[in-house]
């Protein structure tokens, strides 16, 4: 076994241990809505970047997927209405 062959200074040691630093994190507000944001990232309130739209938030993902649920709805209660229209006009035609 490799035994090292003198002890390793504390000057030696603490020059090893400089770089084992924990850095803090820089952190900057949003320019469009003013949340904590972590800099040289786009917005996820708000989707902004340096005062550019660049993302499509959950928020807006769900309106839109909202409203195309309600179009689909209207979609099927049309349909739905003129199937009976169409077989309420079949039975008056077969009776005359
Ligand atoms: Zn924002």
């Amino acid at each position: 076994m490799a035994v090292p062959k003198r002890k390793q200074s504390k000057a030696r040691k603490g020059w090893r241990q400089t770089h084992q630093v924990e850095h803090v994190k820089s952190i900057t507000s949003c320019l469009n809505c003013q949340s904590p944001l972590n800099t040289h990232q786009a917005c996820k309130a708000c989707g902004f970047y340096k005062g550019v739209k660049v993302l499509t938030t959950k928020a807006e993902r769900a309106v839109k997927r909202g409203q195309a649920q309600q179009v689909k709805e209207a979609r099927n209660a049309a349909a739905r209405e003129n199937q009976t229209l169409e077989a309420s006009a079949e039975t008056t035609s077969e009776k005359n």
